[in-house]
């Protein structure tokens, strides 16, 4: 198997849990999610182009060099392409895999990550979050647009068992206040920016 990437770099976690945790990013190719934020358009399409595909073996190599002890899997949705044989190949050769997904789509090679991140798109997109995304999700980090937002986020998605990350889109600052207002004093819900956006890096 092989899967069509969108690009790979190396720089360091810039959202949830795990900011500033480095990390080698895998972007996938392919996304049919929909959103209108989204600030990764080009990897909407799947090409024909076959120089976008690479071998799994080649693309955990890489990040082997890179020096990165996680490999973070992105996209476009990372869940429309067969990633199993990415998964098992990273665990061979010690590098943990942390998953970004809008949990449209479930996969049974989900128990080979080491930490999932479901951003959900249900109030973007006809897509919603598959619920055994949702179960396996150790965070959910989602995107607020607007006051009513914070409202659905809240009745859906906070639990005691795994934060839910609250960011404004386009890490508006207007839209910040109102999250911190709304949010005051919850447990488990936290309010963050997209940290590589502050600091300029991918
Ligand atoms: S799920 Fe992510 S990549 Fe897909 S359209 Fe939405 S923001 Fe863009």
């Amino acid at each position: 198997m092989a899967l069509y990437l969108n690009e790979e770099f190396y720089s360091i976690q810039g959202e949830g849990v795990q900011t500033g945790v480095p990390m080698y990013f895998v972007r996938t190719q392919g996304c049919a999610v929909g959103c209108y934020f989204c600030d990764s358009k080009p990897t909407w399409k799947l090409p024909s182009d076959p120089s976008l595909i690479h071998p799994e073996t080649a693309i955990v190599a890489r990040a082997k060099r890179s020096g990165a002890k996680w490999l973070c899997l992105t996209g476009g949705e990372p869940l429309e392409q067969d990633v199993t044989d990415l998964l098992i190949e990273a665990r061979r050769n010690d590098i943990k895999v942390h998953l970004e997904t809008s949990g449209a789509y479930y996969s049974e090679a989900l128990i080979y990550c080491h930490w999932i991140t479901l951003s959900p798109k249900d109030l973007f997109s006809k897509k919603k979050a598959d619920a055994r995304v949702v179960q396996r999700a150790h965070e959910v980090k989602c995107v607020v647009t607007k006051e009513t937002d914070i409202d659905y986020y809240l009745e859906t998605y906070q639990s005691k068992e795994r934060p839910l990350i609250l960011n404004a889109v386009d890490n508006k600052l207007d839209l910040l206040s109102t999250i911190i207002e709304k949010t005051r004093g919850l447990p488990n819900v936290r309010v963050m920016h997209q940290c590589h956006k502050i600091m300029n890096l991918r």
